[in-house]
């Protein structure tokens, strides 16, 4: 089964040379897993030092956020085509820790549409703070996603990925249940084809959420996802590269 993870380093390691030895160890974890489609994430100012290194093809950069606009004076941001030009070729949109620091759907709906027209794979992240009986959680997710979606021409509407995390399983002690995802993912294929048309039946799905080497297999089997996005797991080379290697297997 092809599956396909994103190594989400956040604002870590502190220096370049542990980057580099993090990079060394997630290249090889990629590298024995044919069947795995890594894309890593690492700090923006460490991106290009480790993109033009990199010669293989078994790996894929992506930005952990690009602004909308294509250049100006948007002082601490980096535009989609500076991180295309360090060899990105993905950038995560609308992750939560992002969204907590005051990006809103409307900034996500210009990102998606700014990636994808200078041909960079938008991550759309997705996902509720919080959970209750009464099922808000889907009208919330629905919200993010017909914003995120707006501005998509109907053929693009596939290159779109879509990385379902429920903010309160992000940095927690355990994922969320697989057969939640499951229902999850049916909803938001659902969502995208009611609104947007068919396309939305072949958008790849992932999950994020406290993911690491010991219950990515069970996402993956149990949870109708395409892959996952990782983020504490990611930096610690041992973690991740079983990680890599347990759904190499599958
Ligand atoms: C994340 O970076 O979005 C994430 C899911 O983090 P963690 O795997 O640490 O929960």
């Amino acid at each position: 089964m092809k599956s396909i993870v994103v190594a989400n380093w956040k604002m870590n390691p502190a220096t370049f040379k542990e980057a580099k030895k993090l990079f060394d160890a997630t290249r090889k974890a990629a590298e024995g897993a044919k069947n795995v489609a890594v894309i890593v994430a690492p700090p923006a100012i460490f991106l290009r030092e480790l993109s033009v290194g990199y010669k293989g093809k078994r790996l894929t950069f992506a930005a952990q956020n690009a602004h909308f606009e294509s250049g100006g004076a948007f002082t601490g941001e980096i535009s989609m085509s500076e991180a295309r030009d360090a060899k990105c070729s993905s950038v995560i949109i609308g992750h939560a820790e992002r969204r907590g620091m005051g990006e809103e759907n409307d900034d996500t709906r210009r990102k998606v549409v700014a990636a994808l027209t200078i041909g960079l794979t938008p991550v759309l992240c997705v996902g509720e703070r919080t959970r209750s009986q009464s099922g808000e959680h889907f009208e919330f997710v629905r919200e993010q996603l017909v914003a995120g979606f707006a501005d998509v021409p109907p053929a693009k509407i596939p290159r779109v990925i879509i990385v379902y995390e429920p903010v309160w399983a992000i940095g927690a002690e355990r994922p969320m249940n697989a057969r939640d995802m499951h229902e999850m993912a049916i909803f938001i294929r659902k969502t995208v084809v009611d609104r947007y048309g068919q396309g939305g039946m072949n958008l790849k799905i992932l999950y994020g959420g406290s993911i690491d080497e010991s219950n990515a297999e069970d996402m993956i089997q149990n949870g109708d996802v395409n892959g996952l996005l990782v983020g504490r797991a990611s930096t610690d080379a041992e973690k991740f590269s079983a990680l890599v290697s347990a759904l190499g297997a599958l």
